[in-house]
């Protein structure tokens, strides 16, 4: 089996819970999630926390999803922009399809994902809420 050395698996959750991606140290594009090389060429890069704030650009509803996310469903699902650049697809909370709309302002939100029956242990990450 596969395993993941406590060091690189803190680095994960730091990505999936905290929104940390990566700052281009050349040109200063900002990534999420990280990225090895960026479009200038440069692959030099800082780490970059954001701020889990921005505008909805699409969602959809999803009524029938995978299995772990039943207890979720129906759920919906849409791409943010987050104010500082980067496009995340992710789940949404806390609302209906209706309440939603283009350019509706949302922040990231630190949710449950799903349990894994097997061996008990519950998934989180990141969603977004709408921001009222
Ligand atoms: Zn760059």
């Amino acid at each position: 089996m596969f395993r993941t050395s406590p060091i690189l698996r803190w680095r994960k959750y730091d990505e999936r819970y905290n929104l940390v991606g990566v700052k281009c140290e050349k040109c200063g594009k900002l990534y999420y999630p990280k990225v090895a090389l960026c479009s200038c060429g440069s692959s030099k890069f800082t780490n970059h926390k954001f701020k889990g704030e921005g505008t909805l650009l699409s969602f959809t509803e999803v009524s029938s999803g995978p299995e772990a996310f039943a207890e979720h469903s129906p759920y919906c699902l849409g791409i943010v922009q987050l104010d500082e650049g980067p496009k995340i697809t992710a789940q949404l909370a806390d609302c209906k399809i209706e309440d939603l709309k283009i350019g509706l302002k949302v922040q990231a939100s630190f949710r449950k994902f799903y349990d894994s029956g097997e061996k008990g242990s519950i998934h989180y990450g990141t969603k977004f809420t709408p921001k009222y």
